[in-house]
């Protein structure tokens, strides 16, 4: 029998819902396998870019470390064939400033494209700005460096770019990738001054360096805080009257674990780590401290020179600070020179100059430590304004031996005296020596022939005794 009409129209959307519902089955399928595609799409960019670096493209330090650190484990690996080479585009600074970052990139990326493509098979990756890692095999890897160098040919004509290399040899697989990076970046930078040095191993008197200056830093809190750091006194003489014109104040630091540190070492750490500041704060307390003892004994005062770095006038307002620290004792500016040595002196930095007319201005002598030791030119004596030039003790090298040591000296005090500056020369040995400079005028002397730097307690000896005796402020 044919079916009703009702029923015709009942099986119609009948119909109708199951074609609608396997639509929306189907839509949802479809929408279900399209996030699961998105999905797989962006976990793989995700991935790429959790591995690779964004502007070369090739690895990350992250990948890197992880593949170096298997690399290591695999017993397969012999490591004694391997080297962590860590590559820096001397110059590159310069290029950048010059032609700007899309050009400073697109180097990067023709540097990175070769380096990967000459070490093919070892690990490579994107250290940091214009630097470069790889975990290699020793295998003619000068030759491959000079392969990736021939790339900053075809770029900036003007500024000539070479690459620096540092490499370091694990000595066992325990180390850790992150550190040996470390120690041929350390490496690496050793060359930076040498303008002929283009590759240079880790050795083992780098890692004592850079063990020392780890102890250094990690220790200058400690040291400074139970007092192995000691301020010793050298005295400073006058010319004429041969009395004892003021002392300089020097930083001995004693260690009971690492042992004797020299200054010139520890005090270049820890300007690097820009930590000098505190250092310098702490031996000029110890000189107020030890002024206002002198004082409560009824003992006659000389001023004391403070040596300050320049980094002390990138940290904080060291006028300021010297000014709170005097306050505190109480004690007059007269008992305080400033020296400032000659390397730490820029010109045409009106920074600096600023703060150092303001150190005048409020009434400290200022020194011009180690002048003429080579660091700046005359024009540093045209720009600032100082008191005292304590000329370096370089120029006494060979007094006897070479005739010229005698015209120069008389020439710069001479030069000195017509620019109003008084002159201390440092280094002073022999007799022959201070006679010699008191004759053409210089004013102050010091050195090993009056006394080597000593602890307060012997110089204060040396003081009641009678060795010294002492000018009157
Ligand atoms: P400087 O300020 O030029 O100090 C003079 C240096 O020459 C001292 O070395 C002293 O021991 C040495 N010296 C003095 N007379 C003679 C001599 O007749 N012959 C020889 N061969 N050397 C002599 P020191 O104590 O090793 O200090 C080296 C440098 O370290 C100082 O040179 C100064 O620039 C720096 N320094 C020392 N203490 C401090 C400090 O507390 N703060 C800062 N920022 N630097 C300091
Ligand atoms: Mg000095
Ligand atoms: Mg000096």
């Amino acid at each position: 029998m044919p079916a009703s009409y009702a029923t015709k129209v009942n099986l119609f959307i009948v119909w109708i819902a199951i074609l609608m519902a396997a639509i929306n089955a189907f839509q949802r399928r479809f929408t279900e396998a399209k996030k699961d595609e998105k999905l797989e799409e962006a976990n793989n960019i995700l991935l790429k870019l959790s591995i690779s670096d964004e502007i070369t493209g090739i690895p990350n330090m992250n990948y890197f470390l992880s593949q170096a650190l298997e690399c290591l484990h695999d017993k397969k690996t012999d490591i004694s064939k391997m080297l962590f080479l860590f590559i820096d585009i001397e110059n590159f600074k310069n290029f950048n400033e010059k032609y700007g970052f899309m050009e400073g990139n697109e180097l990067l990326r023709s540097v990175a494209d070769a380096v990967q493509e000459v070490f093919k098979g070892d690990t490579v990756a994107r250290f940091s700005n214009d630097n470069f890692v790889v975990f290699a095999k020793d295998d003619k890897i000068c030759t491959k460096l000079t392969h990736i160098e021939k790339v900053l040919l075809n770029y900036g004509n003007e500024i000539k770019m070479k690459l620096k290399t540092g490499a370091y040899r694990p000595e066992n697989r325990d180390i850790l990738p992150i550190v040996a990076c470390d120690h041929a970046r350390y490496a690496c930078y050793s060359i930076k001054k040498h303008f002929e040095k283009y590759f240079c191993e880790y050795s083992e008197e780098m890692d004592n360096d850079l063990h020392r200056k780890q102890y250094i830093i990690n220790n200058i809190d400690k040291a400074l805080e139970k007092k192995y750091i000691k301020v010793y006194y050298q005295p400073v003489m006058n010319a004429t009257s041969g009395k004892l014109a003021g002392m300089e104040a020097l930083a001995r630091w004693d260690d009971p674990e690492f042992g004797f540190l020299v200054p010139g070492v520890f005090i270049n750490t820890l300007e690097e780590y820009r930590e000098i500041h505190k250092l310098d704060m702490y031996v000029l307390n110890q000189v107020c401290m030890d002024i206002v003892e002198s004082m409560k004994d009824g003992s006659q005062v000389v001023p004391v020179s403070v040596n300050f770095s320049r980094m002390d006038f990138e940290v904080f307002d060291l006028a300021n600070e010297v000014e709170k620290v005097l306050a505190l004792y109480g004690i007059d500016k007269k008992y305080i020179h400033v020296e400032i040595t000659e390397s730490a002196i820029t010109e045409n930095d009106d920074k600096l100059q600023d703060a150092m007319d303001r150190f005048r201005k409020s009434g400290y002598s200022l020194w011009l430590d180690d002048f003429g030791s080579g660091y700046s030119g005359l024009n540093v004596l045209k720009e600032y304004d100082f008191d005292v030039m304590k000329i370096d003790m370089k120029f006494l090298h060979n007094f006897d031996g070479n005739e010229k040591t005698r015209v120069i000296l008389r020439n710069i005090i001479t030069l000195a005296k017509d620019i109003v500056m008084l002159t201390l020369t440092e280094g002073v040995e022999t007799k022959d020596v201070s006679d010699f400079l008191t004759e053409i005028g210089c004013e102050k002397l010091q050195g090993f022939f009056f006394g080597k730097p000593m602890p307060r307690s012997e110089i204060m000896e040396k003081i009641r005794t009678g060795v010294y005796v002492l000018e009157s402020v």
